[in-house]
């Protein structure tokens, strides 16, 4: 690792604190369970992980300069160590394992996203997610309905998943230190049935200016105003009033 060029493009901030790095990888039991690791970088955190005896531990790396790095753990764990090159945002983890996943990450922060709504929209793969995401970020995962930082992201996670925040990591815990903090987040998703993409619709229709009333949002759609109400679905409330339910009784009286 002493000749390794962190790349600001892949998010490259690599957590140091060992004590915050075994917290992490003891948040879940994963004593023979599937595990994935997103973005292991130099292993620090898949090193603990290891030490939890998940059944494989599957990690997913886009740097192939961290081939050396990560190939020192096939050698220590040949029966539990499974490395892949690939790029997160277009790897399909359900080809991995017909078992429950128990995904984690340090994620990179321009992606995290993405990612995380991604592998939302297949929940059933996943058991749970614990993943590291900005600050920021967090607060939009987590968000109730009513709140400040509650929106599209918010709702789209909430609908079939609980989130809840662990613990929060200061920058200086990173090398090289990011401009911001970082929160750990659990995500445990349950079985609901709904259409995402007709969710996600709806929801980019009734976001798109906040500070008007949900009826000013969804006029172009030429809704039947009497049946959304008798759904206990009041118009007259501002997009950031509903909870991730109330959308998906909405998107299923607009798009089903
Ligand atoms: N797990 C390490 C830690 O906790 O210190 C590194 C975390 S670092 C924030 C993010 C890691 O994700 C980097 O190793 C980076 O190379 C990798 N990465 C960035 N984009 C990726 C992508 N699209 N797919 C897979 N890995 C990616």
């Amino acid at each position: 690792m002493s000749n390794f060029y962190h790349k600001k493009s892949l998010g490259q901030n690599f957590l140091r604190n060992k004590k915050l790095l075994e917290k992490i990888s003891k948040i879940k039991k994963l004593k023979n369970e599937y595990v994935i690791e997103i973005g292991p970088g130099s292993g620090a955190l898949t090193e603990f992980i290891l030490r939890e005896n998940p059944k494989i531990l599957t990690v997913i790396e886009k740097d192939e300069d961290l081939k050396s790095t990560l190939n020192k753990f096939k050698q220590k764990y040949p029966e539990n160590f499974n490395l892949i090159f690939s790029d997160a945002l277009t790897f399909d983890i359900s080809t991995l394992t017909k078992k429950k996943i128990i995904l984690i990450g340090n994620l990179p922060y321009n992606i995290a996203t993405t990612l995380i709504i991604d592998w939302m929209r297949n929940y059933k793969t996943f058991k749970a997610l614990v993943v590291m995401v900005q600050k920021e970020v967090a607060q939009r995962l987590y968000a109730k309905a009513g709140t400040k930082f509650y929106g599209r992201t918010s709702v789209l996670v909430q609908a079939n998943a609980t989130v809840e925040e662990k613990f929060e990591v200061t920058a200086n815990n990173f090398f090289p230190k990011p401009k911001v903090n970082s929160s750990v987040i659990e995500i445990i998703p349950f079985k609901k049935d709904f259409n995402y993409e007709s969710l996600d619709k709806i929801l980019k229709i009734s976001f798109l200016h906040r500070r008007k009333i949900l009826k000013n949002n969804l006029k172009n759609l030429n809704i039947d105003t009497k049946k959304i109400q008798a759904n206990g679905i009041n118009l007259s409330s501002r997009p950031q009033d509903l909870t991730p339910n109330d959308y998906i009784k909405l998107s299923q009286i607009l798009f089903c």
